[in-house]
């Protein structure tokens, strides 16, 4: 083993500014809060991006610090971020001289009071382990990203993939890139271009579509001599901050290299803005199209407005209503957040019938509660391990789970939010997703790593949601205007807006 120390950290999350639940401790601690060697049980083996490091790492002496994650909700309070924070620092300063540092980080964090709280975070850490520790991060292709994270460190790693499913890929590339810098001491040079564009993420999946074409001009641009890495950011648009949007980051090994090639990938991406625009048919539309189209295999309605990745509360009641109407052996909802729903069902046991109150709790303005009389069929702890590529092999946990019958329709309902993005979500319980014919998902676009193989088609529908795919429908006050497409812009690359980071 070598004598460098590397120091490992993990501050995780994606918050709504239009989202009524703010995000508390509790929900990290819920999710994931780990401090020192508690990190190589929940991350070792994992397809994340921690997962990546502690591979990379294993010549090397590793220093755990903290890692804190929560599933993306609504703005993180003050006191949830100052905690982790404190936590962070603590480590820090009890972990000894460091040779560098990795962290993943999500880059859509919002806090009380603190517009740009990665680029926060990172000063802390600098003022901490001082300017010459080389410090490598991992981002989200989500990630509304501040020049002002470049001051901290030019290694910033974007995922290049949605579903995400090259986490663990960028975390091995921000060690590999960390390691070469601690060896060799390498001087990267990063250059940034924030385009003034909110982009709905639905039409972002890169399998497809305008941001594949993206992503292949990134991966064609790190072919070129002295381009190190490239990152495209589709931003967040649900975080009303003023560096939301949609950014370019390109790290090289000298500062022109990097500004040319940042330039042009900057207007690549502007001139194809439109195509990520795209109108969604209602529930009923998506309803009906699902009945018109034979199909071997499942067909998905994707409920992409109520997503609980992109901080849907879970529990909007629209689609749900629309698929009890229908009442058609062969269908199955879920997962629906309702622990109230469950408790009930817990207390009537499996093979009887309870009256429920269906979702519309957290978010009733969106849907109110569905009265119902349902058969417990199946309950659970609500704990499995993703099978899928999407987070492979990470334990979740969704905090209880009933499995009930309303008509013909099968419905699962889980303790807490969870997007529907692996199928042992219903399977752990004892639902075969694989032999539905339609399907009602509360997920978007990472689930269909997993589900993409079972199902036979998707059809995302525009039900109401914090999540909406129509961006005009909230009242942003700190996003930077004009933005496209929320008014017509004209993009100058070299412009430079001045913005506040804080309240
Ligand atoms: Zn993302």
């Amino acid at each position: 083993m070598s004598s460098y120390r590397i120091g490992i950290a993990f501050f995780y999350h994606e918050s709504h500014s239009f989202s009524p639940l703010k995000t508390e401790i509790e929900h990290f601690v819920q999710e994931g809060y780990f401090v020192g060697t508690e990190i190589y049980k929940a991350y070792s083996g994992t397809k994340t991006e921690v997962g990546g490091f502690l591979d990379v790492l294993k010549q090397v002496e590793i220093v755990p610090l903290v890692c804190a994650a929560a599933v993306p909700s609504g703005i993180v309070s003050s006191e949830a971020y100052h905690i982790i924070e404190k936590q962070m620092l603590h480590s820090l300063t009890h972990a000894g001289p460091l040779d560098g540092l990795l962290i993943a980080l999500h880059g859509a964090m919002v806090v009380e009071h603190l517009f740009d709280p990665e680029a926060h975070l990172l000063s802390q850490i600098r003022s901490c382990i001082g300017s010459d520790v080389p410090i490598a991060t991992t981002l989200d292709m989500h990630a509304n990203i501040s020049e002002d994270m470049l001051t901290y460190t030019p290694l910033h790693f974007g995922f290049k993939t949605y579903p995400h499913v090259d986490m663990y890929e960028q975390g091995v590339n921000a060690a590999r890139a960390l390691l070469t810098q601690v060896k060799e001491s390498a001087i990267y040079y990063a250059s940034f271009k924030k385009m003034p564009m909110l982009l709905p993420s639905i039409n972002m999946r890169t399998a497809e579509g305008p941001m594949k074409k993206m992503i292949d001009l990134a991966k064609q641009a790190e072919q070129e001599a002295d381009v190190y890495n490239v990152s495209i950011f589709g931003g967040f648009p649900y975080s009303d901050i003023p560096i939301a949007g949609a950014s370019v980051l390109v790290t090289a090994l000298n500062p022109e290299t990097a500004e040319k090639t940042a330039k042009k990938l900057a207007s690549q991406f502007w001139s194809i803005k439109e195509e990520f625009i795209v109108d969604l048919p209602t529930v009923e539309e998506g309803l009906q199209t699902a009945l018109k189209r034979s199909s071997e295999q499942p067909i998905v309605l994707a409920d992409i407005a109520d997503n609980p990745l992109s901080c849907g509360s879970g529990d909007t009641t629209e689609l749900l209503e629309y698929m009890l109407k229908l009442n058609m052996p062969g269908t199955l909802f879920g997962g629906l957040y309702d622990p109230e729903s469950i408790k009930q069902c817990v207390q009537a046991g499996v093979g009887n019938y309870v009256s429920l109150s269906l979702g519309g709790k957290v978010s009733p303005e969106f849907g109110k509660p569905v009265e119902v009389e349902a058969k417990v069929i199946g309950l659970s702890e609500g704990e499995f391990y993703n099978s899928g590529p999407f987070n492979q092999h990470l334990k979740v946990n969704v905090k209880g789970a009933a499995h009930i019958r309303v008509g013909e329709l099968d419905i699962l309902l889980i303790g807490r939010p969870v997007s529907a993005n692996d199928p042992e979500l219903f399977r752990h319980i004892g639902i075969e997703p694989e032999t539905k014919k339609i399907i009602g998902l509360k997920a978007k676009n990472h689930f269909r790593a997993a589900f993409e193989p079972l199902v036979g088609s998707i059809i995302y529908v525009d039900a109401p949601g914090v999540a909406s795919n129509r961006l005009t429908t909230f009242k942003y006050q700190h996003i930077p205007k004009p933005i496209w497409p929320l008014q017509d812009v004209k993009y100058e690359s070299e412009k430079r807006r001045k913005e506040k980071w804080m309240h």
